[in-house]
């Protein structure tokens, strides 16, 4: 079975942070998805989103 592109941007979105301090968005792993994660660029801590 393919997945769709939309199934598979669908899921890159879910997996994008914006970083509250510079903006810049930051690509989750998917071990990461309930965690928070460091910003690559400036290592501010960027908490999953809430729903
Ligand atoms: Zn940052």
């Amino acid at each position: 079975m393919f997945m769709t592109l939309g199934a598979i941007v669908g899921r890159l979105l879910h997996l994008k942070r914006t970083c509250p301090k510079c903006k810049k968005e930051q690509i989750v792993p998917l071990a990461k998805k309930h965690d928070d994660i460091n910003c690559k660029c400036c290592g501010t801590k960027v908490p999953p989103p809430k729903k």
